[in-house]
C-alpha cells in the first residue's frame, strides 16, 4: 500500500472544492477544557485536520445593500455551505484517510456554549456532546488567527470562510502556527461596524486570551447577547422584516444586557413561532420575514443582521488596505452610506 502523507491529504482536500487545510498535532490542544478537547471524541487522536471554504463575498451583497436577504442564509450562512458545501469535501477527505487504515472522525463544528448540563456516560468521562472550539482549532490547525472581533481569520480570505476537522489517529507533521496579529491589525472597524456595539473596543482592555504553544492569543471579549439579539433577528434597526410585523417594537440591542442564551430564546421564538391568523396579520407568523428566511436555511438556521461589522466592516479593510490575497476588480465592498433602520417601529396608520 502507497504511504498516506499529509501533502497527499492536502492536494486530494484541495481538489474536493475546499479552500484551506491545516494540521494541529493533538498536543497542540494540551490546554483546552475536556468538554472541547478532540481527545475526548477520541482518545487515541494524534492530529486534527481543519479545513475551510470561504464565504462568497457577493453572499452579503443582498444584505449591504438591504435590499436581499435569502443568497446568504441559503448558500452561505447556515445553508449549502455549513451543510453540504464543506461537508461532502470532509467526509471524502475521511475516506480517503479510512482507505489507509486510520479512523477519521468527522467533526461538524457545533456550539460548545450549547452543551446541555448532563453527567458522563461514564464515571470518571467527559459528558456529551463534546464540542471543539472550531476558530480555536483553526488556529491550532496554523490555518490563520483569531481577529479582535472574534471572528476567526485567514490571510487568503480576511474573516469570510466557515471551518469543519477531522479527527484522526494518523500522526501527521502539524502546519507553523500563525503569529498573532499577522492578520487583524487592530483597526477597530469590526467595533465601529458593529450596529449592537457587542464589540468592546481595544481601549476598554476587555479580552480572552488563550495560549497555544508559544504564542498567545487575544481577542475582544464580545458580548454574545448583544451580537445574538442582533444577528437573530432582534433588532429593528437590521430588520426590515421587523418593521412589516411588529408594530411599536422598541428595542435597540446596544442597549439590552441578554445573556447569549437569552437572547436566542428571544429572537428564535419570535423569528420562527407562530401565531394565529387575522386580518392585521394573516400569515400566521410572528415575523414573517425571518420565518421564511429560515426556510431558505437548509441547515436550520437564518441570518438576519449579515455581520455588518465584524465580517463586512472587516474585510472591507482588509482588502483596502491590501492585508488579505483575495481582492476584487470592483473596489471596495462598502459602496454607499449604510443603511440602519430607527429601533422604533411605527404603528402604520
Ligand atoms: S476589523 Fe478585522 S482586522 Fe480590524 S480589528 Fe476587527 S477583526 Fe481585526
Amino acid at each position: 500500500m502507497k504511504k498516506l502523507t499529509k501533502e497527499s491529504i492536502k492536494k486530494f482536500a484541495l481538489s474536493q472544492g475546499l479552500d484551506l487545510f491545516g494540521v494541529a498535532n493533538i498536543e497542540r490542544f494540551k490546554d483546552a477544557p475536556k468538554r472541547m478537547h478532540p481527545a475526548s471524541i477520541f482518545p487515541e487522536a494524534r492530529s486534527v485536520i481543519v479545513v475551510g471554504k470561504r464565504i462568497l463575498r457577493g453572499g452579503w451583497r443582498g444584505i449591504e445593500e438591504g435590499a436581499y436577504w435569502p443568497s446568504y442564509t441559503y448558500f452561505d450562512y447556515h445553508g449549502l455551505l455549513n451543510t453540504l458545501f464543506i461537508h461532502l469535501p470532509l467526509y471524502e477527505i475521511c475516506c480517503f484517510i479510512e482507505d489507509f487504515g486510520y479512523e477519521a472522525v468527522p467533526y461538524y463544528p457545533g456550539v460548545p456554549e450549547s452543551q446541555p448540563p448532563v453527567k458522563p456516560l461514564r464515571p470518571g468521562g467527559v459528558p456529551p456532546n463534546v464540542h471543539l472550539a472550531i476558530r480555536i482549532a483553526g488556529t491550532a490547525a496554523g490555518i490563520g488567527e483569531m481577529g479582535w472581533s472574534k471572528v476567526f481569520l485567514t490571510k487568503k480570505f480576511g474573516p469570510r470562510q466557515r471551518l469543519a476537522a477531522i479527527i484522526t489517529d494518523l500522526p501527521i507533521e502539524p502546519d507553523p502556527l500563525v503569529k498573532p496579529k499577522t492578520i487583524c491589525k487592530r483597526c477597530m472597524e469590526c467595533v465601529k461596524g458593529c450596529p449592537s456595539a457587542a464589540i468592546p473596543h481595544l481601549k476598554e482592555n476587555k479580552t480572552i486570551k488563550i495560549k497555544i504553544g508559544s504564542y498567545t492569543y487575544e481577542w475582544a471579549d464580545v458580548d454574545m447577547g448583544k451580537c445574538t439579539l442582533s444577528y437573530h433577528g432582534g433588532d429593528s434597526r437590521v430588520s426590515p422584516f421587523i418593521h412589516k410585523s411588529f408594530p411599536e417594537w422598541d428595542i435597540d440591542a446596544k442597549k439590552q444586557n441578554f445573556s447569549e442564551e437569552a437572547a436566542y430564546k428571544f429572537c428564535w421564538t419570535l423569528s420562527l413561532g407562530e401565531w394565529r391568523k387575522t386580518e392585521e396579520f394573516p400569515s400566521g407568523y410572528i415575523i414573517e420575514g425571518h420565518k421564511m428566511i429560515s426556510k431558505w436555511g437548509v441547515g436550520g438556521s437564518y441570518g438576519i443582521g449579515g455581520s455588518r461589522g465584524c465580517m463586512r466592516s472587516c474585510f472591507n479593510y482588509l482588502e483596502k488596505k491590501n492585508l488579505i490575497e483575495q481582492t476584487f476588480n470592483n473596489g471596495d465592498f462598502i459602496k454607499r452610506e449604510r443603511w440602519l433602520l430607527p429601533a422604533k417601529v411605527e404603528r402604520r396608520k
